[in-house]
């Protein structure tokens, strides 16, 4: 039964939300659209086309962190 614990891994939600900036020109990068729920490791900037992992496990762009707004408040 591993397609199930596959499953049952995505559920938990193994991508991690984050604000991501691009190393070498600070844009700003969001993955929205199916990047958002794909699962990756590495992010190509859309501005200079550079390619980066920031950190060990899958994450996301987003706009802002949920949460963060009442965390700041
Ligand atoms: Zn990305
Ligand atoms: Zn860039």
């Amino acid at each position: 039964m591993s397609e199930m614990k596959f499953v049952a891994e995505l559920d938990i939600g193994a991508t991690v939300p984050m604000l991501l900036h691009c190393p070498m020109c600070k844009e700003r990068h969001i993955d929205e659209g199916e990047f958002a729920t794909k699962l990756h490791h590495t992010h190509a900037c859309q501005g200079c086309g550079h390619v980066w992992r920031p950190a060990v496990v899958p994450t996301h762009g987003v706009r802002f962190l949920p949460g963060f707004k009442n965390a700041a408040a």
